[in-house]
């Protein structure tokens, strides 16, 4: 495995591979088992894998953890490289030094979930994505369902701009207890660690409590006054038809309906999300 720092190193580096099948793994470092699943699936679906590590300032709002978030490079590498990754490329900065002039910008999809409370935050995502997929110019792309938005958003990039990569989502990797493995979680003190997984358990709540027949709002207070119980308020706590990511206010047979939350413990900010009708993959975890 080789650690590339430069654009120039990595294009070199990738120049070499004009018939294989080269998979980018894009992530912001601390790397935990979730990376590990998408650097698996790269394994499965290409030839090369290349895990970018950066983390992306234009993403991070004014008041978030940009300065704060965890950088523990050496354990990343040795991640990657345990895991048979064949590039880490890590760039110091990947903005022109005055500021980026012209970058990608989203529509609706960003309006709802988190980009709602986290303006410009997936105009960052794209805009990063899209440098990398220059760079790296990989067949597939993969990306966690865990950021479900996010997913969707890439997805629908590449598809709207015409870009020659496929994009792949990969299932959440969650702990024991159903919590969503996150880079985030070690911000966690062990009460808010205890707190944070009745989160999941809200999800599980409401998707085992939904039927053909379920009323939508019914399903939400459910889930609500759960929380409520365990001191959580939610940020949003939302059903949504997977594609369009709009709100859905009843149960029909073909729609594909999803839970989306997000939740403050303390003052660490968790996602998660959870399919809300069963014809889906992931099995229950507790
Ligand atoms: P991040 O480093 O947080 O930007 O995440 C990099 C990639 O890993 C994104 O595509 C995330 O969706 C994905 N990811 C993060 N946590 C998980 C998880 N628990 N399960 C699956 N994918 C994850």
């Amino acid at each position: 495995m080789k650690v590339c720092t430069t654009i120039a190193e990595i294009q070199h580096e990738l120049a070499n591979f004009d018939k294989e099948r080269i998979a980018l793994v894009p992530t912001m470092g601390c790397l935990h088992e979730g990376h590990m699943s998408l650097i698996e699936k790269g394994k499965r679906l290409a030839d090369i894998v290349v895990v970018s590590i950066y983390i992306n300032p234009l993403q991070f709002g004014v008041n978030e953890d940009l300065d704060t978030y965890p950088r523990p490079f050496a354990d990343d590498v040795k991640a990657c490289q345990d895991a048979g990754v064949n590039f880490i490329f890590h760039p110091k900065n990947l903005y022109p030094e005055h500021g980026i002039q012209v970058g990608l910008q989203v529509h609706d999809l960003s309006q709802r979930l988190c980009g709602a409370n986290r303006k410009g935050h997936f105009d960052g995502v794209v805009t990063v994505v899209n440098i990398l997929f220059n760079i790296i110019r990989p067949h597939l792309a993969i990306f966690g369902e865990k950021d479900f938005q996010q997913l969707s958003i890439i997805q629908r990039m590449a598809s709207d701009l015409h870009m020659q990569v496929e994009v792949v989502g990969a299932n959440i990797i969650r702990e024991n207890d159903g919590l969503a493995k996150s880079s985030r979680n070690r911000y966690l003190s062990n009460d808010e660690r205890q707190q944070a997984k009745e989160i999941h358990v809200a999800l599980r709540l409401i998707q085992n409590n939904a039927n053909q027949d379920s009323n939508i709002n019914n399903l939400l207070a459910l889930g609500q006054a759960y929380l409520k119980q365990h001191n959580i308020a939610a940020e949003y706590l939302t059903i949504c038809d997977e594609i369009s990511l709009e709100p859905i206010t009843n149960m029909q047979a073909n729609t594909l309906a999803r839970i989306f939350i997000a939740a403050k413990i303390g003052t660490t900010r968790l996602i998660d999300n959870l399919p809300l009708t069963n014809n889906n993959e992931e099995q229950p975890c507790v």
